[in-house]
């Protein structure tokens, strides 16, 4: 086993990282210079669509960074662990819980990163969404990429590199994901005990997406969500029933965004009560790592009034990345959408071509001998249309945003 497991089909960039991961142990022996010499890098960008495991390649090698094991990143040492799960002392995870991260937040999280790693070899500043940083907290952290400390290492993620500031982009090593070969993503989940066919048809219909490919192997709900979804050109009788099919469209987007954040909030409220533990005192970090226990009535007093507020906190964070995540899952279902009016148009031009949706073709038949090639092109640019109107207007409500597409598709 190693760090490097989580990365499906990616085995260019396990190499890159690996080799940089190997010249950064010179750290320890021959100081900052030494390493660079032997090939490391302090600034990275990790880019790649969704689901292609940016984050999970940055992670993974913040790990292997750290690993005292040679190859370094065993994924089974403590070192290992810590990074992986998220609470080594050196690593600070940024993940904007809203749409963007500003620039407060990323000044304090520089100044952090600045400071000599207490523990591990590097300090480790991981953003996830470099892509959401406001141009002023862009600008923060260039500021500390012009300048690192010895021991710093940035690590940011963003699906392009278009997607941060040229000037960003200049001071960092670029690593390139792909998303993984349907066959990838096969052997991961057969390997997780999923069913050959299964795993074969959500890797298909998944695009690559690894987390959504098991999530669909997983979880009949998410599936029945999905069918939902693609049975929604077969509604649009009437507008009542755009105005119907819309609703549901928004309804299952945001029961797949509520699926997948409920197992992390109950993840992270139980960290952070289990920080504030009895004993604990009020100053422990919302990060999961509790203070020094100091017993005693005061402490005691302390905690109850700390950990409600921190709790409150850490509940109006989770608020924010509800809404996040239901845009984010409204945007698949629309990715999913697009691809099964895809599956219609190469139907109806006779294009030798694999479905992106081959469990849905009778549909796709039916709708392909009833309208033109023409008709199906108006309809994929107004799925395209309503996606990049969301992702362009923040304010925007979702259902208005919907109800316009299904109409249209009617009209097609
Ligand atoms: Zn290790």
């Amino acid at each position: 086993m190693s760090v490097w497991d989580a990365l499906v089909g990616q085995p260019a960039v396990v190499d890159t990282l690996t080799a940089a991961a190997q010249a950064a142990t010179q750290v320890a022996t021959g100081g900052p210079m030494v390493a660079a010499q032997a090939g490391m890098t302090q600034s990275w960008l990790f880019v790649g669509p969704a689901g292609s495991g940016r984050s999970v390649a940055a992670r993974a090698f913040a790990a292997a960074l750290e690993c005292e094991e040679t190859p370094p990143g065993c994924g089974e040492c403590a070192r290992c662990h810590t990074v992986l799960t998220g609470t080594a002392a050196d690593l600070r995870l940024v993940r904007p819980e809203g749409l963007s991260l500003g620039v407060r937040d990323v000044r304090g999280l520089v100044r952090d990163a600045s400071a000599a790693p207490s523990a591990g070899r590097w300090r480790i500043l991981l953003v996830e969404d470099a892509d959401r940083l406001t141009e002023q907290a862009a600008n923060a952290l260039l500021k500390a990429l012009e300048e690192p400390s010895d021991r710093t290492v940035f690590l940011l993620c963003a699906p392009s590199v278009d997607d941060v500031l040229p000037t960003v982009r200049s001071r960092c090593r670029v690593v390139n994901l792909r998303l993984p070969a349907p066959d990838d993503v096969v052997a991961v989940l057969t390997a997780d005990g999923v069913d050959p066919d299964l795993a074969r048809l959500v890797a298909v219909v998944a695009q690559g997406h690894v987390g959504r490919a098991r999530r669909l192997a997983t979880d009949e709900q998410a599936r029945r969500r999905r069918a939902e979804v693609l049975a929604i050109p077969t509604r649009l009788s009437g507008v009542g029933g755009c105005l119907a099919a819309a609703a549901s469209l928004v309804a299952a987007a945001t029961a797949d965004a509520d699926a997948a954040n409920a197992d992390r909030d109950e993840a992270e409220t139980d960290a952070l009560k289990s920080a504030y533990g009895v004993g604990a005192t009020s100053t422990g970090s919302l990060s999961g790592r509790g203070r020094a226990p100091k017993a005693g009535a005061k402490g005691r007093a302390l905690t109850v009034r700390g950990s409600a507020g921190a709790l409150k906190e850490l509940e109006k964070a989770q608020k924010s990345r509800g809404r996040r995540t239901v845009l984010d899952s409204l945007d698949r279902a629309l990715v999913d959408l697009a691809g099964w009016y895809r599956d219609v148009l190469m139907l109806q031009l006779g294009a030798p071509v694999e479905p992106v949706h081959p469990d849905q073709t009778a549909n796709a038949q039916r709708l392909a001998a009833a309208s033109t090639p023409e008709r199906t092109l108006r309809r994929i640019e107004a799925v395209v249309a309503c996606r990049e109107s969301l992702l362009a207007t923040p304010g925007l409500a979702p259902l208005v945003a919907v109800e316009a597409l299904t109409l249209a598709l009617r009209a097609g």
